[in-house]
C-alpha cells in the first residue's frame, strides 16, 4: 500500500450550496476513531461498534455541538473504498456542512483529492478501472445514452466481458504451458487445433466488443456535428426539431444566424454536439462574414455534418462546388444530405438531387417545418453509428480509444498465436503471442496500466467521489 492511503481522508460528497441534508465521507483506517472523537450517539451504540447501521447523534468540535445527523460506519472491506469508511449526513446548509468537515480534519483527517474514493476503491479491488470510470461517467452523465452506457459498465458489464475472453485465453494458455513443461506426457484431450479454436472464439468477443466502440465514443464524448448550408435552407428549423424546443431564431431573412449555437442533445442513440451555423454565401457585411469563417471551421472540426439543401430552390454552382470539395477534403467526415422543405413543390432538378445523393453518405427528404421525414433521418444516423439497437442499459460496451487499441492490439496477438498454433510450430511462440493478449485485455480493467493512465482517468472525477 502506498504511503498515501494509509492516511484517511474526508471530503463533502454533496454538492456545495443549500439543500436538505449533505454527506461527509471519510475513508482510511482512523475511520472508527476519528467519528469517535466528532460524534456522539444518542443512543448507547456508537456508530463503529454496529457497522452498516444509521446512528442519530450529535456531531461535535471539540465542546461545541456543530449539528445533529446520522452517522453509518463501514468495516474494510465491505465498504464502497474496501477500507473502514463512515458517512456522516447533517444538515444541508453551506456552513454548517464546512463545520462538520473542519471538525472530521481536526479529528485527524486530511482533505480527499477529487476521485479519491474511487481511487481507493480500485487499487483496494472493489472496482475495475473501467467500473470506476464509469461511476464518473454516471455523475456526469446528461443523457439517457450516457447514463446507461455508465450504469451498464459501473454495473460490471464490461468487465465481466473482459473477465470471460482472458478467463477463456488464461485456460487455453496453462494447457500449452503444460505442454511445454511435459512435452513427452499426454497433457489431455485438447489438441493444438482445439487450442486455437478456444483462441479463435476467444477473439470473436474481442472483436464483438472492440465493434462496441464506434457508438460507445458516440455516447461517451459526443459526436461534434455541425448543420451548415446556404442562407434559409431550413438550418435553423433543423436545429430547433433536434433540441426540440425553439433555440434558433427562424426567419426568411438570410443571414439571420451569425455566431454559432450549441446544444448537446441525444438523437438516434448518440449524443451530438451540435452546432448551428451562419448560411454559407459571400458577404459585404463583415459581421456575416465571420459567421460564415466559424461555420466553416465548425463544419472542419466535425465528424458528422448535415449539409442542409433547400429541395424548394434549384441547386446553385457555389453549393455543389462547395459540398464537392468539403467530402473531398474531410474523407473521415460523415456527411448527411438533408433535402429540406419536401412539402413545397420542388425545384431541385432530378439531375442535381442524383449529384446530392452520389456525394453524401446518406441523403434524406424531409420538411423542417413540419417534421415529416425526421424519423428518416434518425434511422439514417443510427446506420452511420450502428446505434439502432435502443437498449443499451444491459450491453458490455467500450468507450474510450484506450480500451479499443487494447482490444485490437490483444485480437492481433491472438491471431498471430493461432497461426502459430495451425501451421505446427513450436507452442513456444503460440505461449507468448496468447500471453500478450492476454495482458492486453487486462489493461482494460487496470491490471498492469501505467500511473499515469490511472490518474488521468480519476483527475476527471469531482472531489468526494
Ligand atoms: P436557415 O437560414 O438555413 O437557418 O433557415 P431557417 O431555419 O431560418 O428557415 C428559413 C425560412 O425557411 C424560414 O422562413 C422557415 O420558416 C422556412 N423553412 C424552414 N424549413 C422549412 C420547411 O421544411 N418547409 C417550409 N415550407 N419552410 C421552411
Amino acid at each position: 500500500m502506498s504511503e498515501n492511503y494509509t492516511q484517511t481522508v474526508a471530503a463533502v460528497s454533496t454538492p456545495h450550496g443549500r439543500g436538505g441534508v449533505a454527506m461527509i465521507r471519510i475513508s482510511g483506517p482512523d475511520s472508527a476513531e476519528i467519528i469517535d472523537r466528532v460524534f456522539v450517539p444518542a443512543g448507547k451504540a456508537s456508530p463503529a461498534d454496529a457497522p452498516r447501521r444509521a446512528v442519530y447523534g450529535r456531531i461535535v468540535s471539540g465542546k461545541t455541538t456543530v449539528d445533529s445527523g446520522i452517522c453509518t460506519f463501514f468495516a474494510a472491506p465491505a465498504s464502497y473504498t474496501g477500507e473502514d469508511m463512515a458517512e456522516i449526513t447533517c444538515h444541508g446548509g453551506v456552513y454548517v456542512t464546512s463545520a462538520v468537515l473542519e471538525a472530521v480534519f481536526a479529528a485527524g483527517a486530511r482533505p480527499a483529492a477529487a476521485g479519491e474514493f474511487t481511487r481507493r476503491a480500485f487499487i483496494s479491488g472493489k472496482l475495475t478501472l473501467s467500473e470506476a470510470e464509469a461511476v464518473g461517467m454516471l455523475i456526469d452523465a446528461d443523457t439517457a445514452e450516457r447514463a446507461s452506457l455508465a450504469s451498464s459498465a459501473e454495473r460490471g458489464l464490461l468487465s465481466a466481458a473482459v473477465t470471460e475472453a482472458a478467463d477463456m485465453i488464461s485456460g487455453a494458455l496453462s494447457q500449452l504451458y503444460a505442454a511445454i513443461d511435459y512435452p513427452d506426457e499426454d497433457i489431455g484431450e485438447i489438441s493444438e487445433s482445439d487450442l486455437a479454436d478456444i483462441f479463435d472464439s476467444a477473439g470473436e468477443k474481442l472483436k464483438a466488443l472492440s465493434a462496441t466502440y464506434r457508438r460507445g465514443s458516440a455516447i461517451a464524448a459526443g459526436v461534434p456535428c455541425a448543420i451548415i448550408g446556404r442562407p434559409n435552407g431550413g438550418k435553423s428549423s433543423l436545429y430547433n426539431r433536434l433540441c426540440g424546443e425553439e433555440r434558433a431564431i427562424v426567419t426568411d431573412i438570410a443571414g439571420t444566424t451569425r455566431d454559432i449555437l450549441r446544444e448537446t442533445v441525444s438523437f438516434a442513440g448518440v449524443t451530438l454536439l451540435l452546432s448551428d451555423t451562419a448560411g454559407l454565401r459571400d458577404s459585404t457585411d463583415r459581421v456575416e462574414a465571420i459567421g460564415v469563417e466559424r461555420a466553416l471551421d465548425c463544419a472542419d472540426s466535425s465528424s458528422l455534418v448535415f449539409f442542409v439543401y433547400d429541395l424548394s430552390d434549384s441547386l446553385s454552382d457555389e453549393e455543389k462546388i462547395f459540398a464537392r470539395d468539403f467530402v473531398k477534403d474531410h474523407p473521415s467526415c460523415l456527411t448527411v444530405a438533408v433535402l429540406n422543405k419536401n412539402d413545397l413543390s420542388r425545384m431541385m432538378s432530378a439531375e442535381d438531387e442524383e449529384f446530392v445523393r452520389a456525394l453524401h453518405r446518406k441523403t434524406v427528404g424531409i420538411s423542417a417545418r413540419s417534421g415529416e421525414g425526421m424519423d428518416e433521418l434518425e434511422r439514417a444516423v443510427e446506420e452511420l453509428f450502428d446505434s439502432g439497437e435502443a437498449d443499451i442499459s444491459d450491453r458490455a460496451m467500450i468507450w474510450n480509444a484506450q480500451q479499443k487499441a487494447a482490444l485490437d492490439r490483444s485480437s492481433e496477438a491472438l491471431a498471430c498465436a493461432i497461426g502459430a498454433l495451425r501451421s505446427g510450430e513450436l507452442p513456444d511462440a503460440a505461449c507468448s503471442s496468447a500471453e500478450e493478449a492476454l495482458g492486453e485485455i487486462l489493461s482494460i480493467d487496470g491490471r498492469g496500466v501505467s500511473e499515469e493512465i490511472v490518474s488521468g482517468i480519476f483527475a476527471r472525477f469531482c472531489v468526494g467521489k
